[in-house]
């Protein structure tokens, strides 16, 4: 069985994503990013990446780029071409200098706006090649089936990494995120989670082999808060978390990291 050790902190350091989704204004935006800048400035660790909207890219690079190296912006989405005729969406190019990651995958992506494993692969090959870490999120629908929901989690798993070489695959972060989970206020479980992230790493030790499994972070999203943050990230097999709702609030959104910061200790 593969266990995390103490020693492979090094190799998979906890990562804390804030994703904002479609919410704030720039002068949100703008408080919210200073206050996670100053918030985090003394912690050791832990890696920080905030998701704003597309369009509080700049100002929030802005505000973070002088701050501690390991806070840095990540993107919500892209499109996986460099450019061209696709009125209202946005290239890995207009991402690449300001962005170190992209959310890819989301399942509000999948069922609001209708985007497919094989599309969602194309966009992770895209973001591999432009040197973004892809941050791809898989996780099942219904909570009672657990034979589906292992369905939903290792088929999407497989169809978005195909084609993806050992050494570029190394670059992105998994993010097991049950959708009954996301926005709900009911977590899955620590063990559950944990158990399942154990065997999407199985599943990449076959897909790759098990030095390669081992470097990959896999995260957990669904409902974290400074309340449960430490039931998942005690887990040895989760490498932090995707934080959706909670990272709207300052206060708990820096005390998530702290918590995780303190715990690598
Ligand atoms: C998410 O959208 O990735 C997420 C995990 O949201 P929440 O934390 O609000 O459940």
């Amino acid at each position: 069985m593969l266990r995390r050790a103490r020693e492979d902190f090094a190799m998979r350091r906890p990562l804390i994503g804030g994703n904002w989704k479609m919410n704030t204004t720039l002068s949100d935006a703008s408080v919210l990013a200073t206050a996670v800048k100053n918030g985090v400035a003394e912690l050791e660790g832990v890696e920080v990446v905030l998701f704003p909207p597309f369009v509080w890219l700049y100002p929030v690079f802005e505000i973070i780029e002088k701050g501690p190296s390991f806070l840095t912006l990540g993107a919500q989405n892209m499109h996986f071409l460099d450019e061209g005729a696709y009125t209202g969406e946005i290239s890995p190019l207009m991402l690449k200098n300001m962005c170190q990651y992209v959310i890819l995958g989301h399942s509000e992506r999948r069922t609001y706006f209708n985007e497919k494993n094989e599309l969602i692969n194309d966009k992770v090959k895209s973001a591999l090649h432009h040197g973004l870490s892809p941050v791809i999120c898989l996780g099942e629908y219904k909570k009672e089936d657990k034979v589906e929901a292992k369905n939903d989690v290792f088929v999407q798993l497989k169809a978005v990494l195909k084609d993806i070489p050992k050494d570029l695959i190394k670059k992105a972060v998994l993010v097991y995120e049950p959708v009954w989970a996301i926005g709900t206020g009911k977590p899955a479980s620590g063990v559950y989670a944990a158990s399942m992230v154990l065997q999407m790493r199985q599943t990449l030790a076959k897909m790759y082999n098990l030095e390669t499994a081992s470097q990959i972070r896999i995260l957990y999203g669904g409902s974290v808060t400074a309340d449960n943050i430490l039931e998942f990230t005690s887990q040895r097999e989760i490498d932090g978390a995707l934080v959706g709702g909670t990272s709207l609030k300052a206060k708990e959104f820096i005390s998530i990291c702290r918590q995780v910061a303190q715990a690598t200790k």
